[in-house]
């Protein structure tokens, strides 16, 4: 039997209505408007959908957002700088950095200059350090869609074999230190990456198994343990095939290109008992919690002053 759709899209739905009603009632309790703010040094093509999608999200919830375009020669010392103006600015409570970053500038240096109060994406050593404490205040929003997906099949993954493809700072780790945190009780992560000798021996003895590396068909249905819960972060362009595997061309003569994940999802969700789509499964859900970050940024500034 065919495994059950993890629904990022409804799911996200239902975590908007809670966060906008809680960012109403700030507003109306407590005359406090959180203020997402973003840095975007140089131009990339890329981060114009991210910031466009950002934007549309914010105003939905009732959260102002503001773009700070800074130009391509930008130096590191002046972003550092232009952060620290803003980690000084009251009316700024949640502070993002649109990458990549130009060559001349370390992204980790100045994402460590954010103030841990405002680091909305979690990325900061501090929230990092609360995470590994089993506490964590403002955590990366990627993991936190994982594990809400997760969360939402109602198992519980106290003392499951789960397996983690991928060991990203932003993604496989955090995971990993969330698997063994509280929160939902401790599973047994096991880790994968470039260097695992036998992944196919790993994912298969996964109860869980959590996919975030980047590679289209990485991960086919004979790798798959039956009844497993699967998580694909993976995000993946790919051309598009014809029943004879030839490329399908557009109009305009260009090979046709869709989105998948890492997983082989036609062969994963027959023997999965929980499996996310891509596109639809963590995406969705990833937005909703950098607003949901940026709701308890603003909360913890408040409740500082
Ligand atoms: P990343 O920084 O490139 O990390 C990829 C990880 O995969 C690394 O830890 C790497 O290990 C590991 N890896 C590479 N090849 C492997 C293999 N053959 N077997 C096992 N592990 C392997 O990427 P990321 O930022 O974590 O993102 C991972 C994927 O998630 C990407 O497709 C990205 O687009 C997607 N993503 C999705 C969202 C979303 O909202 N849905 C958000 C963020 C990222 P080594 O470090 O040892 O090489």
């Amino acid at each position: 039997m065919a495994g059950k759709i993890i629904d990022g899209k409804s799911l996200a739905a239902k975590f908007k209505e809670d966060i906008k009603r809680e960012v109403g009632q700030l507003k109306e309790k407590h005359k406090v408007t959180p203020l997402l703010t973003a840095i975007q040094v140089g131009e990339n093509p890329a981060s114009r959908v991210y910031i466009k999608n950002q934007k549309k999200s914010c105003e939905e919830m009732g959260i102002d957002y503001q773009l700070h375009e800074l130009p391509e020669a930008t130096s590191e010392e002046e972003l550092l700088q232009f952060v620290e103006k803003l980690n000084t600015d009251d009316k700024v409570t949640g502070i993002i950095l649109q990458m990549p970053l130009p060559q001349q500038i370390n992204g980790r240096r100045v994402q460590m200059a954010i103030t841990p109060m405002k680091d909305v994406e979690g990325m900061n050593p501090s929230n990092m350090g609360m995470l590994v404490y089993g506490s964590p205040r403002l955590a990366p929003c990627t993991a936190l869609a994982a594990m809400e997906l997760l969360n939402s099949t109602g198992v519980d993954i106290k003392g499951k074999e789960v397996t983690v493809v991928g060991h990203s700072e932003i993604v496989g780790k955090p995971i990993t230190l969330f698997l063994l945190s509280s929160i939902l009780e401790s599973a047994t992560p096991t880790v994968c990456h470039i260097a695992t000798r036998d992944l196919a021996s790993h994912t298969r003895n996964a109860e869980i198994l959590i996919v975030a590396v980047g590679k289209a068909g990485l991960i086919k249905g004979d790798m798959i343990k039956q009844g497993a819960i699967v998580i694909d972060v993976g995000i993946n362009r790919v051309p598009v095939l014809d029943e004879k595997g030839k490329p399908v061309l557009s109009n305009e003569g260009k090979p046709k290109m869709k989105t998948v994940g890492d997983v082989v999802f036609e062969e994963a969700v027959e023997k999965a008992s929980y499996i996310t789509p891509v596109p639809g499964g963590v995406g969705p859900l990833t937005v909703v919690m950098l607003l949901r970050n940026t709701l308890t940024a603003c909360k913890w500034q408040r409740e500082k002053k």
